[in-house]
Order: C-alpha cells, then sequence, then structure tokens
C-alpha cells in the first residue's frame, strides 16, 4: 500500500493510480477475440466447451428451467428472499423516479411543435459475474431497471459453479427480478452468446452488467452486434476525508472493495495527516482479520493513503482518478460534492458506505471503472431506454421554415429537399 503526500507522488506512481486497468484489458484482447470468434461460428457447443475449460462444469442444459429456478427459490432462506426483495424494491423506486415524460413536446413557434418519444429497448443481456463470489445483487441492479423501463425480453448470464449449477440466490434474485431466461453461462463465452445468439442463447441488442477483464474486453469487442453499457470491471473507491473521519470506518470501506477481486483499487486522499497514518494502521490490522485474506492482500498492493495539502487538492486529484465509487467523509460536505466532476456514484457521510448502494440503499452499484467515469454514467434507466425526435408542424409553421430551408438545401445542391417543401405551398 502507498503512503505519500500527494504533491510528492512521482508521476509513474500518479500514472499507475490514474492509468489504472487500461492496460490489463489490451493483455487479454487477443485472447477473448478467439473466444468470441468461436462462439459466433460454433454455437452451443463452443459454450459447452468453455464452461468445461474455464468454470470446470459439465453442462448438458444452458438455460436455466423454469422449475431450477422456482426450486432454487423454495430452497433459499425465506430471511434472505425477504431482504432480497427489500433491496428489488428500492431499486425499483428508484429506478421508477428516473422515467422520462414518455411523450412530451414543446412549442417552439406558432404551429412548429417539438418533442421526444421515449421506448423500451426490446432485448437486453444481463451479465452477472459469479467468477470468484457470487453477486445475487448484481442481477437486482440489472434485471429490475430492466423491467422498469419496460424491456420486453431481460435475459441473464451467469457461470455456473462446478457442479454444473448456479448459485440458488442468483436464480432466486433473477426470479425477483423478473428474468425472462436465465443461462448458465459465463465470462467470454456468455458475452459472445448474447452478442451473436445461439440455438439457445437469445441474441439481445444490449449487453449490461459488470466482469472481470475478460468479461469487460469481450463486451468491448462485441459492439458491433449489440450495444454495452460501459467497461464496468474490478472494483474501486475512493475517498475524500478531513478529520471529521473516523479511521476504522474508512479502513474497513476500503478492505470492503478490496475484498473484491486482487485487481480492486482502494484509495484514500485526506487533508488529514493524523487520519492517515490512522487509515494505514488500521487498514493493516483489518487485512488480518478479513475473511478473504489472499485477495485482499494483493489488492492492497493497488491501494493509496495520500495526503493533500487542502480539500482542494483531494477534489482536483478525485477528478482526475474518476472514482467508481466516491466516498465523501468532511465536514463541508456540500462544498466536496460540488466540486466533484467525475464519479460513478457518490456517497456523502459517515453513515453511506459503498456497501449500502451496492445492495439495498435503491441506487444501481453498476457502475464504470478504471476512470471510466470521466465518460459514462453508471448504470441507470435511460440506459434500457431510447428516444425518437418528433416535429409537428402545422402549414403556418412551415411558412416561417420554409424560406431558410429552401436557401439552404438549394446551396447545399439538394434540389429534391427544395422541392419537397416548395410543393406544399403551391
Ligand atoms: P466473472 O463472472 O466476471 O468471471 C468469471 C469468468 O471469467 C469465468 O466464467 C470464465 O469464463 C472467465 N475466465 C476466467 N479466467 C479466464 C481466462 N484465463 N481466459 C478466459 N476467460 C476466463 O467473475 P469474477 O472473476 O468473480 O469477476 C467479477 C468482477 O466483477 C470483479 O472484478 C468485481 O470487482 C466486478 N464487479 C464490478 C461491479 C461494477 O459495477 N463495476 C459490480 C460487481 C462486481
Amino acid at each position: 500500500m502507498l503512503y505519500k503526500k500527494l504533491s510528492e507522488l512521482t508521476d509513474e506512481e500518479r500514472n499507475k493510480l490514474v492509468g489504472r486497468g487500461g492496460g490489463d484489458l489490451a493483455d487479454v484482447g487477443e485472447t477473448v477475440a478467439a473466444i468470441l470468434k468461436d462462439v459466433k461460428h460454433n454455437g452451443d457447443s463452443a459454450l459447452r466447451e468453455y464452461t468445461k475449460k474455464f468454470d470446470g462444469a459439465d453442462i448438458e442444459a444452458i438455460e436455466v428451467s423454469k422449475e431450477e429456478i422456482d426450486e432454487a427459490a423454495k430452497s433459499v432462506d425465506p430471511e434472505l428472499l425477504a431482504n432480497l426483495e427489500f433491496a428489488a424494491a428500492n431499486i425499483r423506486k428508484f429506478h421508477e423516479a428516473q422515467m422520462p415524460q414518455r411523450i412530451w413536446f414543446i412549442e417552439v413557434s406558432p404551429g412548429i411543435e417539438l418533442g421526444q418519444k421515449f421506448t423500451a429497448l426490446e432485448s437486453v443481456g444481463a451479465y452477472v459475474p459469479g467468477g470468484r463470489a457470487s453477486y445475487p445483487s448484481t442481477a437486482l441492479m440489472t434485471i429490475v431497471p430492466a423491467k422498469v423501463a419496460g424491456v420486453k425480453n431481460v435475459v441473464m448470464c451467469t457461470p455456473p459453479g462446478k457442479d454444473g449449477k448456479v448459485n440458488p440466490l442468483t436464480l432466486a434474485a433473477a426470479k425477483v427480478a423478473g428474468a425472462d431466461h436465465v443461462y448458465k453461462i459465463g465470462g467470454v463465452q456468455a458475452v459472445a452468446g448474447m452478442a451473436y445468439g445461439t440455438d439457445t442463447v437469445m441474441k439481445v441488442d444490449k449487453i449490461v452488467g459488470p466482469g472481470n477483464v475478460f468479461v469487460t474486453s469481450a463486451k468491448m469487442q462485441v459492439r458491433d452486434m449489440a450495444e454495452i453499457d460501459f467497461p464496468a470491471g474490478p472494483s474501486e473507491v475512493l475517498i475524500i476525508a478531513d478529520d471529521s473521519c473516523n479511521a476504522r470506518m474508512a479502513a474497513s470501506d476500503m478492505i470492503a472493495q478490496a475484498e473484491h477481486d486482487p485487481n480492486a483499487v482502494s484509495v484514500i486522499v485526506t487533508t488529514s495527516e493524523k487520519l492517515a497514518e490512522a487509515v494505514k494502521v488500521e487498514v493493516l490490522k483489518q487485512a488480518k482479520e478479513t475473511l478473504r485474506t489472499e485477495i485482499v492482500n494483493t489488492s492492497l498492493e493497488n491501494a493509496a493513503v495520500l495526503v493533500a495539502d487542502s480539500m482542494e487538492e483531494c477534489i482536483v486529484f478525485s477528478n482526475e482518478f474518476a472514482p467508481e465509487h466516491l466516498e465523501i467523509m468532511v465536514e463541508d460536505e456540500d462544498a466536496v460534492l460540488e466540486g466533484i466532476e467525475h464519479a460513478g456514484s457518490i456517497f456523502v457521510g459517515n453513515y453511506a458506505p459503498v456497501p449500502v448502494g451496492d445492495y439495498a440503499s435503491g441506487t444501481n452499484h453498476v457502475l464504470p471503472t478504471a476512470g471510466y467515469a470521466r465518460l459514462y454514467s453508471g448504470l441507470n434507466l435511460a440506459h434500457f431506454m431510447k428516444s425518437a425526435s418528433i416535429q409537428r408542424i402545422s402549414k403556418q409553421g412551415l411558412e416561417t421554415l420554409k424560406d431558410p430551408v429552401i436557401s439552404l438545401a438549394e446551396k447545399e445542391g439538394l434540389q429534391g429537399h427544395a422541392d419537397s417543401v416548395r410543393t406544399r405551398f403551391e
């Protein structure tokens, strides 16, 4: 774990933090391309072959039957099921609040009404990771918003365990969220299946959901066949803190990110040297006590405790880092929030740790990583919808547009365009 004054970071250290993740994607590009091609040409048999190779599972049926899903849901502890339903309800509420007016108009001048019509995508594939851990919560985060948007066909892919079965809680979550089909395939092969379609797997218009570097690379490579949400890879948190922050709380939030993946990144940037010292000690202490020690210790090699000279410096660094998760644990929360330009999801205050957004508060946990928060928004209702612009124009309205349109069209040498307006006044 790096411990340094922010102003004393070498270029190499700063680039490693800010440019995290990019190299990993490039490293796996060719391997991923070969698997994509194989699935494109050999369909279901390639899906079975890669499931054997990467997940160690012999699968005959690729789709999980409705009966299996129902049975899995019944086998789940009722309290856990109730908690899934609680989380799903909050996610539904937050995403319903994002619903745009399905159709709207404004009159820009007499007789000229312009507007938009929003419709849902027809089919969406939700990738739910399942390699190192299982993520029933991701089934909720990807499927619930799709269904709120009105997507007709929502399919889910997740890798099976060695016994060829999907984690029952993930299946229960798929049911609670309303998935239409569930396939027990993961990794690159799942992305390929959903992008190209096979005899069993439905081809979808868009693929959403997080995954490891192989899944992320696969999503980036199938964009000619299916739209994707954004690169959502190994998790990361950046914490901006001052003296008011509790070191144990901040350290436990860093450990919580670190346990996701060996490539996860946990960083705290603070104006308080005292806090920085205490966080360093706490992180190392908690790393020994945590269950996933091996993953945590590996990912803590990417971690950093950075001391800044001012809150302004923290904010500038945070915007450069563009974290997936940003925690703000400072006295003047609003001032920091105001300065934030790039972050996937923002957690304000000492009582808003990232795990509440991971599971149950209702915000979405599928978020851009590796600095992609500079370009992309986290998963939200708009990812499942598209809009058409509309114009409704009367003869009086066209009258005001007639001369500019005819003159511009003629200047571009498009006589037909000019005549299409002119004929309406003959
Ligand atoms: P995963 O489902 O993404 O990956 C497992 C699959 O990877 C396997 O089924 C296999 O097909 C493939 N694979 C493994 N090794 C391979 C190899 N050598 N070549 C080709 N394919 C290979 O599950 P995971 O590995 O546990 O990763 C989940 C990731 O999702 C973690 O990094 C976690 O941090 C991240 N995550 C991100 C978000 C987010 O919103 N950004 C949310 C939840 C989880």
